[in-house]
């Protein structure tokens, strides 16, 4: 049995799931269907979840909200009747995001969580409904039912490991199941949303949990890129790739996935297909745990912006013991967790993402790691970019490294940092923001320029 999640832009009108639900009932494995909340019908729509964001922050602030309400509402409505549902289920959702509302504002972390999980749980009720209209065998189940326990941090739940033995139960279910992706519940019964784009999180998890045969993924493109198109004009297309090679990109700035969304079915060695609602026919990207890389060591270029650098120099701090350990420990004492860390004998560089820094928490680091650790320089580096080079034959290849940065220096790109051999999978350059396009555009042609797809 197959488990196919489909995502917002999958769902975001009454059209759109009429295809979903063409592609779910043209296939009996299909059993299992996780759901996102609708998404963008064009480039100037809103997200479902992105108004139920607004919402639930509205009614914090003012006590009511009932224009974006009556947004969210509408956009039931106008799916309802495409689909030729009665009325009353918009009424049962409007009524569900009321009751919503009503849940206790004093823990504004769960509000939230509640108010975010109403797009993909509705969804989830109206594609049930309308499989059931056009005859088929179809349910919506309730994360709570399917025992989808969590860690009890709101907007950030890991599942419990003992989920899984409840998910497995799933598969005694007749019939299709509907489950709304992006939240579970914690042991104690409250509601607890994943990360933003965590759909894929749950649709790994399912996949995991019933021990499908297959974890299908439908998006709006074909298949997964060598590098981002919206930078290289039509890059080839990757057939196949490992869970490693898409964990690094995803990692490093490829949209497809939730960077953490890939563990459960990896650890459970359960494939995964990339596939286009839009397109169902084509054969989409296949994620394995093993390839043949022979023919390209390199599958793909990641970039992503976003990231500082501390860099630290000390005469002779190769020889102190517990240097990195207390450096680490003052970014412990801020709450920062660090993304990179090379080393020289006598200077480091820690490379974290700059939307955990404020002014004044940099002051403070700075100021405790001249003090407390006696640095001769502390500074910090801003508008850092990151960019890898992914691909499971690089380092078993000659020269990869050579002619990645041949290929950026003809770019007139610095590389200010590279990291290579704790990950065999990648190599990571630290370059500046305004290079990043250059850098892909150099490194494209240099590796995949005259290939069309990626075996
Ligand atoms: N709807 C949620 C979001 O927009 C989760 C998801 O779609 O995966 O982040």
């Amino acid at each position: 049995m197959k488990v196919a999640k489909f995502g917002g832009s999958s769902l975001a009108d009454a059209e759109q799931i009429k295809k979903v639900s063409d592609i779910i009932t043209s296939d009996t494995e299909r059993k299992f269907i996780v759901v996102s909340a609708p998404g963008k019908r064009s480039d100037e729509d809103r997200k479902v979840t992105d108004l139920l964001i607004e919402l639930g922050e509205t009614y914090l602030e003012y006590g009511s909200a009932e224009e974006t309400l009556q947004l969210v509402v509408e956009r039931y409505r106008s799916i309802a009747e495409g689909l030729g549902l009665s009325n009353d289920i918009v009424t049962t959702i409007e009524n569900d995001i009321r009751n919503r509302l009503a849940y206790n504002v004093s823990d504004s972390g769960r509000f939230m969580d509640q108010m975010k999980a109403a797009g993909e749980d509705n969804n989830a009720k109206v594609i049930a409904r309308y499989l059931q209209s056009i005859g088929f065998v179809a349910e919506y189940v309730n994360p709570r039912d399917a025992g989808l326990l969590v860690s009890d941090t709101p907007g950030n739940a890991q599942i419990l490991d003992e989920a899984y033995d409840h998910l497995y139960s799933l598969r005694e279910r007749d019939g299709i199941s509907i489950i709304p992706g992006f939240f579970g519940y914690s042991k104690e019964g409250g509601l607890v949303t994943f990360p933003r784009g965590g759909s894929d999180i749950t649709g790994s998890i399912v996949a995991a949990g019933v021990q499908a045969s297959l974890y299908e993924n439908f998006t709006d493109v074909d298949s997964v890129f060598a590098a981002n198109p919206t930078v290289v004009d039509h890059p080839c297309s990757i057939k196949r790739m490992t869970f490693r090679e898409m964990r690094e990109l995803s990692y490093a700035g490829f949209g497809v996935f939730h960077d953490e969304a890939l563990i459960p079915a990896f650890k459970s060695n359960i494939p995964v297909c990339v596939k286009n609602t839009n397109n169902p026919s084509a054969d989409g990207t296949m994620i394995i745990n093993e390839r043949e890389y022979a023919m390209n060591p390199v599958i793909g270029i990641a970039a992503d912006k976003g990231f500082s650098t501390i860099y630290v120099r000390k005469y002779l701090m190769n020889r102190e013991v517990g240097f990195g350990r207390r450096l680490l420990g003052i970014l412990e004492d801020e709450g920062i967790s660090y993304e990179h860390i090379p080393s020289g004998i006598d200077d480091t560089s820690v490379i974290v993402e700059k939307d955990q820094l404020n002014p004044e928490k940099e002051e403070r680091i700075l100021h405790r790691i001249k003090n407390e650790l006696n640095a001769d320089d502390v500074y910090f580096e801003k508008d850092f970019a990151m960019i890898m080079l992914v691909g499971e034959g690089m380092h078993e290849t000659v020269g990869i490294a050579a002619r990645a940065t041949k290929a950026m220096s003809e770019q007139g790109v610095n590389i200010e940092m590279i990291n290579q051999g704790s990950s065999e999978v990648s190599l990571a350059f630290g370059i500046h923001d305004e290079d990043v396009d250059k850098a892909i555009r150099g490194l494209y042609e240099e590796f995949f320029s005259t290939k069309e797809v990626l075996q």
